[in-house]
Order: structure tokens, then C-alpha cells, then sequence
């Protein structure tokens, strides 16, 4: 079993030549039967076992990923947390995923670089200030932390944004402090050493290529590495659902889409905080290496592929400049794709599916990083019980036949658009 992390462990260690570190998980042959499968060893999958087992004692639990641990968005996304959202089914559910967030390292043992360095959403208009009041009021309604700054206040957080540009002026921003961002990898790796901690296999290299149904609902999934049995199957598997889910006959209410992320080289500290942009769809921090990590929209096209096209990169890089004109003398040192399940209203879906033992945690959009520790919660939740937790509750698969749909942005039935 992996070592425990304390400052005792790394002294004696640093002692005697750190001979005695053991592999941070195992690697588990699939065993032929288990309580529950979770397909997809994202930071979804991988928490939804760590909370199987640590909160509801479900420890004969697979985690199964076709590539390796952390191949997938957990390792692309541009590692911003936060729950600054405006709607009833939203706020408590981003809410308890940050309250999760904040206890996390000490709960898994494992320095994930959790930063509450805060969010702030720049508005650029007077409607787009009264649309960030709006969601402020609507945070404090639900005891989340919010504060409105006037472009004073910016200006002392942020001097080398473009205040006066003529069409975009900076007017103000809604902060939430408690927002920030936590190293996106060291969640996957945290999350699989935890869980495999309390007895969960973690299988990598282990591609679901069916799912088996008798008379009783689902009995096992066909893999690269054989059958395994099991009566409660997860799918956890982001912007390959809709492929996983066919798999077991259903259509989804998802698309999938390509985004980018973007790296910049290391810089002296200059952003100190998350900051999103009121006159686009752009959003930067700086990492503790140096280098700007930024992002926009999805490239407009249904695709599997982890990488994007350049239209793309010239509006982001545009919007960039337009926010930070200093942008323009930086170069960029890397950029990749991730696949997103985009679904119809923006919102995600935690629910079961109408295939007994099938349950789904999907649709995550733009948002499943910050969601991660709430998402492997809820679902372990549901798995267990058969029940959905209390703040998941409006993540109903129906919802979209029923029209109960969680329109966050807006922008209705339109994955582009969200
Ligand atoms: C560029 C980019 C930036 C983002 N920025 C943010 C952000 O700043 N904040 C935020 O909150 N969210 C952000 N996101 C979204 C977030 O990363 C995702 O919503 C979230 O990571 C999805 O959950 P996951 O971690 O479980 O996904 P993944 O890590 O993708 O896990 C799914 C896993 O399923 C596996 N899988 C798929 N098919 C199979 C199969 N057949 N058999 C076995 N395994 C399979 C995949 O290999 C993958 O490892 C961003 C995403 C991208 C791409």
C-alpha cells in the first residue's frame, strides 16, 4: 500500500536515501465480478470510487480506463474552481463541490495546490453589471460569497487590463474569493491513490467495448481485458458518453466538442487571481510556474478528436489581447484539446438511466473540473442507494422530455452556445 504523506514520512526518507516510497496505486488484473463498475478513471470516476468506498464502506468496486489515469479532460482543463452560479439547481451543488474542495487535501492525504485565489468576472456594459449583481444576490440567497467591485477596485487588482478601450470599457466585476484554482492532475492522481487506499481497483488501460444486459438489467461490460460482472455499472466517462452509452442502446441528450487550452511562457506573478471577460467567452490565470494558462469557446464542430483548429486560437488569442494588450508580446509554449459532453441546456445529468443497474454522471460541459469531489460524491451517492443525493437532484436525465431544463446561460437547447 502507498505511504501515508507527512512531514515525518518525508524526513525519515530524506534520511535513509527515499529508498522506501512505494507505487502511489496498484495494478490490479480485473478481478471476475464486482459490487460496482465505474467506467472512466477521470476525476469524476476516480472520486465516485473514492466516496464509494469511504462513504458508503463499497470497497469490491473497479475503476476501469481505456487510456491511463488522468489521459482524459481532468489533465486538459484549465484547473479554475469556483460556485459562482446563478441558478437554484446549480448554486448548491457547485457550493458543496467547493466545500468539498477546501477539505480535500487533508481528506485524501494528497497536495492537490488547492488556491482560493478568486474569481473575478469582468462586465464590460451596464446590463452585463446588472446580470452580475443578479447572480451575486442570487449567491447570497444560498450563503455563497460574492462581492461586486467598481472599476477602481479592478483597476488595483488588475493595472494592465485595458480600462478605456472604446468599445469594451472595463466597468467592474463580480469576485467570489472562495473561487480559484487546484492542480488539475495531482486530482486524478490524489483520487486513485485514495481510492485504491481503501481497496478500490484501478485498472488502467481497459477500454469498455460493450455492455451486457440479461432479463435483470445490466450484468457486466465487455472490455480489452475480458468480461467483468457487476449489477451497478457508472458511466463516468466525459466526452466519450454518448459512444459508452450506445453501448447499452441509449441516445443522449449530448454532443461532443473540441476545447483548447493554452499555455503561456513563465511570466513573473502579474494576474493573481482567475479573471473571465464580460465582452467574450475567455477566461486566464497564472499558474505557480509562471505561465498564463487561458482559454475560450468550443470550436464549433462535433468531434472525438483532443485537439483543435485555428480560428479558434486567433479568437481566444483576440480576446486575450483585447482584456491584457500585453498578451500581444507573449508567446505561447503549448496548446491542447479535450472532448466535452456538451449538454442541451449546460447543465449536467447524475441520474439513472431506464436500464436497471445503468446510473449516468455526464453533460459536463465547461464546468466538471470545479465539480469533481461533488460530482464523485453524488454519483457514489446514487450508486449506493439508488436515490439521488439532495443537491443533485434537479440533475435529472428526463428533464429534458419534462422541459425542467437548468438554463444557466441562456442559450436554450443549443450545445454551441453554452
Ligand atoms: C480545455 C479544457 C478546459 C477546461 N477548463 C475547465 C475549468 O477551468 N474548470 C472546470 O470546472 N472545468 C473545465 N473543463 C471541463 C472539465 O475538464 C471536464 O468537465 C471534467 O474533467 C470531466 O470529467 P472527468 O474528469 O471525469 O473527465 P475525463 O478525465 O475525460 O474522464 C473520462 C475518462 O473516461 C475514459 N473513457 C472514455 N471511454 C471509455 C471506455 N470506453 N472505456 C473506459 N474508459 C473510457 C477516458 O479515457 C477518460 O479518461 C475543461 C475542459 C477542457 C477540455
Amino acid at each position: 500500500m502507498a505511504n501515508r504523506y507527512s512531514i515525518f514520512n518525508l524526513l525519515r526518507e530524506s534520511l535513509r536515501g527515499h529508498r522506501g516510497w512505494q507505487p502511489v496505486w496498484r495494478e490490479p488484473e480485473p478481478r471476475p465480478a464486482y459490487d460496482a463498475i465505474v467506467v472512466g478513471g477521470g476525476g469524476h470516476g476516480l472520486a465516485t470510487a473514492y466516496y464509494l468506498a469511504k462513504n458508503h464502506g463499497m470497497r469490491n468496486v473497479a475503476v476501469v480506463e481505456k487510456g491511463y489515469i488522468g489521459s482524459g479532460n481532468v489533465g486538459r482543463n484549465t484547473t479554475i474552481i469556483r460556485s459562482n452560479y446563478l441558478l437554484p439547481g446549480n448554486i448548491p451543488f457547485y457550493e458543496h463541490s467547493l466545500k468539498l474542495w477546501e477539505g480535500l487535501e487533508q481528506d485524501i492525504n494528497y497536495n492537490a495546490m488547492v488556491s482560493q485565489r478568486g474569481v473575478l468576472n469582468i462586465f464590460n456594459s451596464d446590463s452585463q453589471r446588472d446580470a452580475c449583481v443578479r447572480r451575486g444576490n442570487a449567491m447570497h440567497l444560498h450563503g455563497v460569497d460574492g462581492e461586486i467591485l467598481d472599476a477602481r477596485d479592478v483597476r488595483k487588482l488588475l493595472p494592465y487590463c485595458d480600462f478605456d478601450n472604446a468599445r469594451f470599457p472595463i466597468k467592474g466585476g463580480l469576485l467570489q474569493r472562495r473561487g480559484g484554482t487546484v492542480r488539475h492532475d495531482a486530482v486524478a492522481w490524489g483520487f486513485a491513490r485514495a481510492a485504491d487506499r481503501l481497496g478500490v481497483d484501478v485498472i488502467q488501460n481497459c477500454e469498455v467495448t460493450g455492455i451486457r444486459q440479461d432479463g435483470r438489467g445490466v450484468c457486466g461490460v465487455e472490455t480489452t481485458r475480458g468480461f467483468i460482472a457487476s449489477r451497478k455499472i457508472g458511466l463516468a466517462c466525459a466526452g466519450n458518453t454518448s459512444r459508452v452509452a450506445a453501448m447499452a442502446g441509449l441516445r443522449l441528450p449530448i454532443e461532443s466538442h473540441v476545447l483548447q487550452a493554452f499555455v503561456s511562457e513563465g511570466l513573473k506573478p502579474i494576474i493573481p487571481c482567475v479573471v473571465t471577460y464580460g465582452a467574450g467567452h475567455f477566461y486566464i490565470s497564472q499558474s505557480d510556474k509562471g505561465g498564463l494558462v487561458f482559454g475560450g469557446s468550443i470550436d464549433l464542430y462535433n468531434s472525438y478528436a483532443q485537439r483543435g483548429n485555428l480560428p479558434t486560437v486567433e479568437e481566444v488569442c483576440e480576446e486575450g489581447i483585447a482584456l491584457f494588450p500585453f498578451l500581444s508580446r507573449l508567446r505561447v509554449l503549448r496548446s491542447w484539446g479535450g472532448i466535452m459532453d456538451m449538454s442541451m441546456d449546460g447543465s449536467p445529468i447524475i441520474d439513472r438511466t431506464p436500464i436497471d443497474g445503468l446510473y449516468l454522471d455526464a453533460g459536463w460541459c465547461y464546468g466538471g473540473f470545479k465539480a469533481t469531489p461533488a460530482s464523485g460524491w453524488c454519483f457514489a451517492h446514487l450508486l449506493a442507494t439508488d436515490a439521488s443525493h439532495e443537491v443533485a437532484k434537479a440533475y435529472r436525465l428526463d428533464r429534458f422530455a419534462t422541459g425542467r431544463l437548468i438554463d444557466e446561460h441562456g442559450g436554450g437547447a443549443r450545445p454551441n452556445r453554452h
